[in-house]
């Protein structure tokens, strides 16, 4: 029987294959991690496809960065830190994924935010998704940027980068991902077909009342 640690990790490597299957990331990019406890956090390593993760690469840290377990060649990404910003910030999340999507990317590039209620579940899930300050990775910038959105949303895009989501666990933190994506590729798809075209308000309002429903 797996324990809780090694299931975590699988998990993490699982979803590490479907960013990379999905196209989600190119090479070395973007990153995942999951909080194992009050004081411990698993992430993936830098330098490493999330295709070919395996579970003994993932490095455990504690809430400031520090390292407490690596196997030999293998260290965080400084990336880690907008991750420990989200679990320091907000004891009720337990996962954060990074990644490069090209559509959620194509939109941080030009600068706009995902602001149109579109589709159904897209309102329930996530409403609108905004734009984070540009910062430049390692620095304390981008998770200086994620303040205004945090216990508000679990998605943002990382201007002129890519996107950040983070969840209850590290599953609903990459299905936010996935649901962002969807999303942006949409609103490029409807933006070919001339444009596109938001539900009106009151059934948005229908759909935000849903949310509590849906536990959201
Ligand atoms: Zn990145």
């Amino acid at each position: 029987m797996e324990n809780h640690e090694q299931q975590l990790r699988r998990l993490i490597c699982e979803i590490g294959k479907n960013l990379f299957n999905k196209d989600f990331v190119a090479a070395n990019d973007g990153n995942i991690s999951a909080r194992l406890s009050a004081t411990e956090v698993l992430a993936s390593p830098t330098g490493v496809s999330k295709g070919y993760l395996e579970p003994h690469m993932l490095v455990k840290v504690n809430l400031q960065g520090d390292i407490l377990e690596a196997a030999e060649g293998y260290r965080p990404s400084t990336e880690v830190k907008m991750h420990l910003k989200i679990y320091n910030e907000l004891p009720e999340m337990n996962g954060v994924v990074h990644a490069h999507p090209p559509y959620s990317t194509a939109f941080a590039i030009k600068g706009e935010a995902l602001d149109k209620m579109l589709m159904p579940e897209s309102v329930i899930a996530m409403g609108d998704i905004p734009l984070a300050k540009y910062g430049t990775p390692s620095t304390n910038e981008i998770p200086d940027s994620l303040e205004p959105f945090l216990g508000k949303k679990t998605a943002v895009l990382l201007e002129s980068h890519g996107a950040l989501t983070w969840g209850k666990d590290v599953m609903s933190a990459y299905m936010n991902m996935e649901r962002l994506e969807f999303t942006a590729k949409l609103t490029y798809l409807a933006r070919m077909l001339d444009g596109e075209r938001e539900l009106p308000q009151h059934r948005i309002d229908e759909l935000v009342a849903l949310r509590s429903f849906y536990g959201m």
